[in-house]
């Protein structure tokens, strides 16, 4: 099918120059008054979203294939979150679940415990993001082990409040100007099954990376009874979609056990049916002591939880809490999510994924700009590279290719040095995956074409 015949069934309609007058206007507006920190690839200024698109303040149409990086599982203003909220917010809009009680609020911490890895019994502390799940992560691991040591790896992102930003290895930008940090965090590296050394399989590099730990942080750095957690995220998500071997976290497990140290899994951007499975760590069956969730768990409302073995969460009355955090609507949003999620996101995220993957998966072969395909579920990466043979990152080439996307209707986001990241609402279907494919491989023919 041309590419207008089905630009139109899927919904998408560019109709004015991008951007548009009124996305001008509020462009002038914005740069004068809002903060330049934020990372905008190209202007889009929403004003509308329904299910997996996007309308702009001029009208035009977008198929969203970043969800609001990663947030919107449940797609834009669903009807079930929309009433959800809406009853909610006209019954308790807020409280503070740290100094009074509402029931939805241990409603969700018990469903939590339901769904979370693991037969043990869990309890929940409630907040507002990513950063702030994982503050609260880095405060009960010190708390409960006594000990003052975290490890994290290269390439990590777990958000940017300065515990957060001391456990993030990103990019230098995030770092830079704002030391010294959180002292006790030392870094190794993730496993990259791409870019795995020669002489290794991708399952010995992911095991080898694990027992860095006790080969040479624990002998050099980190002495062994002084760590109190080890912070990983199951796929490295802002890092470039890097899904490592199973191995890897069995490893990191077991290390953990040995040393007496925490397993904290960073589920932020992975958890919530993202790749195809309630939480990334089931696809290798291990069960963390501690999980920080935010992002997807409340559909687009701020939401986040350090959800943790029901014996770790040890700490008293005063010890941590959050004026906002589990608001009464936000977790409205989040019990209609997880319902949803249940009844057939997670399995259409696993389902739509497995398509996407498979119709790509020989773009490595025929564009020579494509290094390598991988994801689970709908938590795709598509690594772009300037020399296939080099491995060689090609992050400008990257940018242009994401935003002659949004030029032709359809939005997506980068990762890590070079990647495109697919990171669509868990509700889309296979047209519209098929559409966005059809998009992005128009957009790397003529991109090959050009050079
Ligand atoms: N952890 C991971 C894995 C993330 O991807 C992110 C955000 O991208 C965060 C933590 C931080 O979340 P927030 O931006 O809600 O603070």
């Amino acid at each position: 099918m041309p590419l207008e015949t089905l630009t139109s069934t899927a919904g998408v309609a560019i109709r004015t120059e991008l951007p548009g007058p009124e996305a001008s206007r509020i462009l002038e507006l914005d740069h004068r008054y809002v903060s330049p920190s934020y990372t905008r690839s190209y202007p889009l200024v929403a004003r509308s979203g329904q299910g997996a698109l996007v309308e702009d303040v001029d009208g035009n149409r977008f198929l969203d294939f970043s969800a609001g990086i990663a947030v919107v599982a449940t797609g834009h203003c669903h009807p079930r979150v929309v009433a959800a909220v809406q009853q909610q917010a006209a019954r308790l809009i807020h409280m503070s679940g740290s100094d009074f009680y509402y029931e939805n609020q241990t409603v969700l911490a018990k469903k939590l415990s339901d769904i979370a890895p693991g037969d043990h019994d869990c309890k929940v502390f409630f907040c507002n993001s990513g950063a702030e799940a994982i503050e609260a992560a880095i405060k009960l691991a010190r708390y409960h082990t006594g000990r003052k040591r975290l490890i994290a790896f290269t390439g990590s992102f777990h958000g940017r409040t300065l515990g957060a930003l001391s456990l993030t290895a990103s990019k230098p930008v995030q770092r830079r100007g704002f030391g010294p940090l959180v002292p006790g965090i030392v870094h190794t590296a993730y496993p990259n099954p791409y870019r795995c050394p020669e002489n290794l399989t991708p399952q010995q590099h992911a095991v080898e990376c694990a027992r860095a730990i006790e080969n040479h942080l624990f002998k050099t750095v980190a002495p062994r009874d002084e760590v109190a957690a080890i912070v990983v995220e199951a796929v490295q998500g802002e890092g470039g979609y890097i899904v490592p071997p199973p191995e890897f976290l069995r490893e990191l497990r077991r290390i953990a056990d040995e040393s007496g140290a925490l397993l904290i899994l960073d589920e932020v951007q992975t958890g919530m049916g993202r790749t195809g499975k309630m939480w990334a760590s089931e696809h290798s069956g291990v069960v963390p002591d501690i999980i920080a969730s935010a992002k997807g768990i409340a559909s687009g409302m701020p939401l986040g939880a350090t959800i943790a073995r029901a014996d770790i969460m040890d700490w008293p009355p005063g010890a941590h809490g959050s004026t906002f955090g589990g608001n009464p609507v936000s977790i409205a949003a989040a019990l209609a999510t997880i319902e949803l999620l249940e009844t057939s996101l997670i399995e259409n995220s696993a389902e739509v994924g497995r398509h996407i993957l498979a119709r790509i998966q020989d773009w490595p072969a025929r564009y020579p700009m494509v290094g390598e395909v991988r994801g689970l579920g709908l938590m795709i990466g598509i690594e772009i590279v300037a020399d296939a043979a080099q491995k060689k990152p090609a992050p400008r080439l990257r940018d242009r290719i994401v935003e002659a996307c949004f030029h032709r209707g359809l939005l997506l986001l980068g990762c890590g040095e070079s990647t495109i990241r697919v990171s669509p609402p868990l509700i889309i279907t296979r047209e519209q995956a098929d559409f966005a494919m059809e998009v992005l491989e128009s957009v790397l023919r003529s991109v090959s074409a050009a050079d």
